[in-house]
């Protein structure tokens, strides 16, 4: 498909684009080239995969989903998640840029649609990707807390202060950043969102080493970094709109991605149970439960996307769906570990080397993103109305 001959029937008929997909994954032998490749680093990982963006991006297939004003070739985001589970389902990965494409640039493209229309395709082209800047040292769950502190000079912001586990931070070119422009207690009312450039003088990156070894965060250091007051998303002191209006997308799309890859991770690990001797005793059961666990979590995420795709709104409720996540990364991986035994703790080839990365990374599924804990006093709160428990 060349970008000018794609249909534009896809613009609404999902599933011929999913179909169009399907096909292009299994007849084009170009995409070999990223099906089970290991990556010794994270940056090594984010980079390969960004190179698949741009071969999806050389024939249009990643514009469908985001609006043709910003370089899109429209439809919305059930197109994207029509990506992310074809490309799971043909043993692809789902390119890391995506990820915090998902929850960053929706809020582009939405308060202002002129720094997407030049950036967005950058992102989609591979050639750039941004961090996540809003947890502090002392504030992540408690974010309405956060002390990174960005003053109004003239035309410019100067920020100072300090950001802790950036997903892509080692490697990221901008950063999204929730910032106090208010007074320390103003707590949401006084912040404000703002995309910083990585290169810009007085920032510092240092990347963190998770229990894996490997760099999948980061903490950044802002001293009297100078950031133009265009580089504001949306209005002065209106940042916790912004975020409230990026949750959603998190919650539907980064959910629905992860649960596509979960779901390739799972076949994978039954076909490499199955052809190394058969199932062990209890094995049935458990790769039963954890099915059950996926296809769980796809049904209700599958639900939110359509929501959010229709304009509804993504409520308290899509806390569900973090749970949900939560407890299936960690049924998945717990799964591995038991399963592959021997292999998985002292196996030396790529394969087990990913399972171990993959397993010490899902034990962040509880925590990254929102903890359970928060989640379910959400759900309690907001959509069960139940009274406090000290009330
Ligand atoms: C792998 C990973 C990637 C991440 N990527 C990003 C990123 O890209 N960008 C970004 O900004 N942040 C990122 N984070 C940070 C993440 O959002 C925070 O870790 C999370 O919000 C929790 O904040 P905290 O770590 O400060 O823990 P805390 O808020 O200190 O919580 C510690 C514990 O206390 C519990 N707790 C806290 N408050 C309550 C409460 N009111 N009721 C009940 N229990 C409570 C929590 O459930 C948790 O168990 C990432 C984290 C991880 C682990």
């Amino acid at each position: 498909m060349s970008t000018t001959a794609a249909p534009v029937e896809w613009q609404t008929d999902v599933d011929a684009y999913a179909q169009a997909l399907r096909e292009l994954f299994s007849d084009d032998p170009a995409f070999d080239q990223w099906r089970g490749v290991h990556h010794a680093t994270t940056e090594d990982r984010v980079r390969a995969t960004a190179t698949l963006l741009g071969h999806l991006y050389a024939g249009g297939w990643n514009r469908f989903g985001w609006p043709e004003a910003v370089g899109g070739l429209g439809g919305d985001a059930r197109h994207r998640a029509a990506l992310y589970d074809e490309l799971s389902a043909a043993g692809l990965p789902v390119p890391d840029p995506c990820l915090l494409m998902e929850t960053l640039a929706n809020p582009l493209v939405h308060f202002e649609p002129g720094l997407a229309a030049e950036m967005l395709p950058r992102w989609l082209r591979g050639e750039e990707w941004w961090g996540q800047g809003f947890s502090e040292p002392e504030a992540g769950s408690d974010l309405a807390s956060l002390r990174c502190r960005a003053r109004l000079d003239g035309e410019n912001y100067v920020v100072s202060g300090s950001k802790l586990w950036m997903s892509s931070g080692a490697t990221a070119t901008r950063m999204m950043c929730l910032v106090r422009t208010g007074t320390p207690e103003s707590r949401h009312r006084g912040l404000t969102m703002i995309l910083i450039d990585v290169d810009s003088p007085g920032l510092s990156v240092r990347p963190v080493a998770l229990a894996s070894g490997l760099n999948e965060v980061a903490e950044v250091f802002f001293d009297d970094v100078v950031v133009p007051a265009d580089r504001v998303i949306g209005s002065h002191d209106g940042g916790w709109g912004v975020a409230m209006y990026l949750l959603q997308f998190e919650r539907a799309m980064y959910a629905w991605l992860a649960a596509c890859v979960a779901l390739r991770r799972f076949y994978e690990l039954r076909d490499r149970v199955m052809t190394n001797g058969g199932l062990p005793d209890g094995a049935t059961r458990r790769l039963g439960e954890c099915y059950t666990d996926l296809v769980s979590l796809r049904a209700r995420s599958a639900e939110t996307v359509r929501r959010l795709s229709a304009a509804e709104a993504v409520g308290p409720e899509a806390s569900v769906d973090k749970i949900l996540l939560a407890t299936a990364e960690i049924s998945l991986h717990d799964l591995a570990r038991d399963l592959l035994g021997d292999h998985f703790l002292t196996g030396t080839d790529d394969g087990a080397d990913e399972w171990r990365h993959d397993w010490w990374y899902s034990r962040s599924a509880t925590i990254l993103g929102g903890s359970s804990e928060v989640q379910r006093t959400i759900l309690a709160d907001h959509v069960l109305k139940l009274p406090k428990e000290n009330a």
